[in-house]
């Protein structure tokens, strides 16, 4: 999301003239994009703020902005704390910063849509749709920093997909803190399932993927489209943070792991094949060695085509914060942390090897070292060898080993 944001406002900028430098030394106005989603990242914000104070003491023509979840809906206190700053403006809200810009330069505003340079995109681009959160899950500061669910019309997210077509994109990769919600804020409400079928009709787009969904909000008809619609690849992350039921409690999450199982299943009858990836927590606060077991079982049981796992940190600021002890010893946090690592590693070892002998389509994003790479639809990473230039490309390839992070293939 930030590296879609930071992208969308060097846009705005370049269009005003602007152009981008190497090093904050040479610049003349910093934007500081920050993700606080964890302390040591806001602390590392804080120190670059204090990085940033020191070039503009020697350069004080110069202009300090911070956007990003460090910058909440009041502003008072970081102005107060950081004197600085020239300017603070909470993420989407480009439109008050612009203004503000325009103000500083004196430069008048160019149209509401900045234009994408002809050949700028790359094969795969990110575009949000939704910013913000309702659910307020114990753990989390971005519903306090990102504010409520506020969705994009959809003609502008419409106009911007095309423009990124016309320039050389070929996959949309929509964005939320939780996607799956896109419209329910909207006069006349809409869901993420339209806004898939009208993207569906752009020409030369190949492929359209969505993240990250909340699994409350995985209806039956964004299933059906996915199902149905062929560009839009069938890779679903659907977080499950525990597979505990209590933790899941605490964590306000608003399903149990019954739930959970009964929506993969829904999802992998109706769309054989689907790849599904999830996150978790370990260590929560109060997680026993059982509760950690039943989060274990699920990874066995479930077998995800990718886990992005993480030891519990305390988040000052959010409700886990306040009224939970954070007494998992970090040993124990890491030793869970671990056990999950391996078991999934052995899982998509598995996965993987069954694919080796198959074909599968995969678009080109580009080369790394003589190799090209590029995704299957249930977004598997594949290498290959080749004298062309496949960028862009639609290719199958069979599959001929495998690990379990990637997959290497001939055409
Ligand atoms: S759904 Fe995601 S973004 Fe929203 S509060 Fe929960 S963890 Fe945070």
């Amino acid at each position: 999301m930030n590296k879609a944001e930071s992208c969308g406002l060097a846009r705005h900028l370049q269009l005003l003239g602007i152009e981008p430098v190497n090093t904050a030394r040479d610049a003349d106005i910093v934007i500081l994009n920050t993700c606080v989603v964890r302390q040591n990242a806001e602390d590392k914000v804080r120190g670059m703020l204090g990085y940033v104070k020191g070039i503009k003491a020697k350069k004080p023509g110069m202009r300090i902005i911070v956007t990003g979840c460090f910058v909440g809906s009041e502003t008072s206190g970081l102005k107060k704390l950081f004197p600085h700053v020239d300017y603070f403006f909470q993420p989407g809200l480009n439109t008050n910063f612009e203004d503000w810009l325009y103000s500083i330069y004196m430069i008048s505003k160019p149209g509401e849509v900045p234009a994408i340079k002809q050949g700028g995109s790359p094969v795969s681009v990110y575009i949000p749709i939704i910013q913000g959160c309702n659910n307020y899950c114990s753990y989390c500061i971005v519903p306090f920093r990102r504010g409520r669910e506020s969705s994009r019309p959809p003609e502008e997210i419409l106009t911007e997909a095309s423009q990124h077509v016309a320039s050389g994109a070929r996959e949309i990769v929509l964005l939320g803190q939780n996607v799956n919600a896109y419209g329910h804020d909207l006069d006349p409400r809409t869901g993420l399932s339209e806004l898939l079928i009208q993207l569906h009709e752009l020409k030369d787009l190949l492929r359209i993927r969505f993240l990250t969904n909340h699994p409350k909000d995985m209806s039956t008809s964004l299933i059906k489209a996915l199902a149905s619609l062929p560009k839009v690849c069938q890779h679903v992350c659907l977080p499950l943070q525990a597979g505990d039921d209590q933790i899941l409690r605490k964590m306000n999450r608003h399903y149990s792991y019954g739930d959970f199982q009964a929506l993969i299943r829904q999802m992998r009858q109706t769309i054989p094949g689907i790849a599904i990836t999830t996150d978790l927590i370990v260590g929560f606060p109060g997680e026993t060695e059982e509760q950690f077991i039943n989060t274990r079982r699920a990874v066995e049981e479930l077998r995800f085509d990718a886990v992005h796992a993480a030891a519990y940190s305390p988040r000052a600021g959010t409700l886990a914060s306040q009224e939970f002890a954070d007494d998992v010893p970090d040993q124990v946090k890491l030793q869970r942390l671990h056990t999950i690592e391996e078991l999934q590693s052995k899982i998509l070892c598995e996965i993987n090897q069954g694919l080796v002998g198959t074909h599968v389509d995969i678009l080109v994003e580009g080369k790394k070292g003589p190799k090209w790479y590029g995704r299957t639809y249930s977004d598997k990473l594949v290498f290959l060898l080749s004298e062309h230039d496949l960028t862009g490309k639609l290719v199958t390839v069979a599959v001929t080993r495998a690990s379990p992070w990637s997959l290497q293939g001939i055409t």
